[in-house]
């Protein structure tokens, strides 16, 4: 008898067909003698909606209340599961996330997990009942609703995995697996089997949406055995996310990813001398506005350069009011924003033994004539911001370059 979480998102519960369609695969796991906790995310759309309203009413709402708001979707689907699962013939109750309680901090509306009570879901599940558990949200240690993020319903699951420690921890997704780029955009793409944690934590982390990153951090900490597997197939394989030594035939370059919630900030004529990126990089530290690639330009004259910088483009609005109240304390001649560029990564373990893949790289994006504006590297992933109108050309170009496309027949 194997312990298993079984997680659902969006897409797989999007309407009450759907819904019903979930039961079966949790039933299935069930019949065969195994313990089953199931994950829900909000009907496909809901959480959006959920988000718009909050918008209407005020742009600069109460995160508290958003929270409120925002978690509302997951509710729905936890009692209309239940409900299947118990037409079904199998033993099935809702827990929301303050009933377990799933205690977090109070970053509201981006909550990070301190701890999971599962004792009553243990209890549930030893008396053979299905405990259908509301992902994305949880409760501060003062009773107050939190989220976890978009996309927090996978968090969810890995953490209660992780704290049942349960055999298997199964997302199901309306995409068979983890590919080596967004299926949606490249055809080309191809389903990986196997990758290893670091890599699927770069690739969310960069872009990749099919799971939220604190979801990977968690699983790869926990050494959760995780799958991302199809709710519309029958028998699914899906994709294993590992550790390297799992993996016997390693590519150098396992995924590319795009990011478009990226902006730049250009501080034009900033003073060459000590102390200026300290204040410019303070200032957003201290608005706990996270930075991202930096470039500064070398000054001709050795007295004043440039400084650009990329950020979230949902950040961007804040940053330039704040750089520009500090423009006397940083001292620069002009303030350049841009929100029409992406962030475009390859992503690799192989880069920690293998030469060129930056050469590689670059030819390709110079081939298709796209200009590369800023670029970090870390030890298995390089990125480069370029203009967005470029972002699927890029992909497709590297996705070749690295021989990720699919092979044909
Ligand atoms: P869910 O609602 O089940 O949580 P999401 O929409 O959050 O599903 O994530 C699944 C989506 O992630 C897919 O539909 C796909 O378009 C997107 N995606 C982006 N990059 C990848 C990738 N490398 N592999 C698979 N899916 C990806
Ligand atoms: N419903 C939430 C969202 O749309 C959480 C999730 O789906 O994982 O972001
Ligand atoms: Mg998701």
């Amino acid at each position: 008898m194997a312990c298993i979480v079984q997680k659902f998102g969006g897409t797989s519960v999007a309407d009450t067909a759907r819904i019903r369609n979930v039961a079966l695969k949790v039933k299935a796991e069930y019949d065969a003698g195994n313990k089953v906790a199931v994950v829900v995310s909000a009907m496909a759309g809901v959480t959006n909606r959920l988000v718009e309203y909050c918008k209407e009413i005020c742009e600069d709402y109460a995160p508290e209340e958003y929270d409120v708001v925002v978690s509302t979707g997951e509710q729905v689907t936890i009692g209309l599961l239940a409900m299947a699962l118990q037409a079904a013939g199998v033993p099935a109750r809702s827990w929301t996330g303050w009933q377990i309680p799933l205690v977090t901090d109070g970053a509201f509306s981006k909550a990070r997990i301190q701890r999971v009570e599962v004792e009553a879901l243990k209890a549930a599940m030893d008396k053979g009942i299905v405990p259908v558990v509301a992902g994305f949200q949880g409760v501060t240690e003062n009773g107050r609703v939190t989220t976890l993020g978009r996309g927090g319903s996978d968090t969810s699951a890995v953490a209660l995995a992780a704290a049942l420690k349960a055999d298997r921890c199964d997302i199901y997704t309306d995409v068979d697996g983890v590919y080596t780029t967004d299926p949606r955009i490249v055809k080309a793409a191809r389903k990986l089997d196997k990758v290893t944690y670091e890599e699927m934590l770069e690739m969310a982390s960069l872009g990749a949406k099919v799971l939220q990153t604190r979801s990977v951090e968690l699983a790869m900490k926990y050494q959760v055995n995780l799958r991302v597997v199809s709710s519309f197939e029958d028998e699914p394989v899906g994709t294993t996310i590992c550790d390297e030594e799992n993996i016997v035939e390693k590519e150098i370059i396992s995924g590319i990813t795009y990011s478009r919630d990226e902006a730049k900030i250009t501080l034009a004529g900033v003073h060459d001398k000590p102390g200026v990126s300290a204040a410019i990089f303070n200032a957003m530290a201290e608005a706990n506005i996270s930075v991202d690639m930096i470039v500064q330009s070398d000054s001709a004259d050795g007295q004043s350069t440039d400084m650009t910088f990329t950020l979230p483009e949902s950040e961007l609005s804040r940053a330039l009011s704040i750089l520009e109240k500090s423009k006397s304390e940083i001292g620069f001649h002009s303030l350049l924003s841009d929100s029409d560029v992406v962030k475009i990564s390859v992503v690799g373990v192989g880069m920690r033994t293998h030469v060129g893949v930056a050469r590689k790289m670059f030819k390709a994006l110079s081939e298709k004539g796209i200009n590369v504006q800023a670029i970090s590297t870390s030890e298995i992933k390089i990125s480069v911001l370029i203009a967005s109108e470029y972002a699927e050309l890029a992909v497709r170009a590297l996705h070749a370059a690295f021989n990720l496309d699919k092979k044909e027949g």
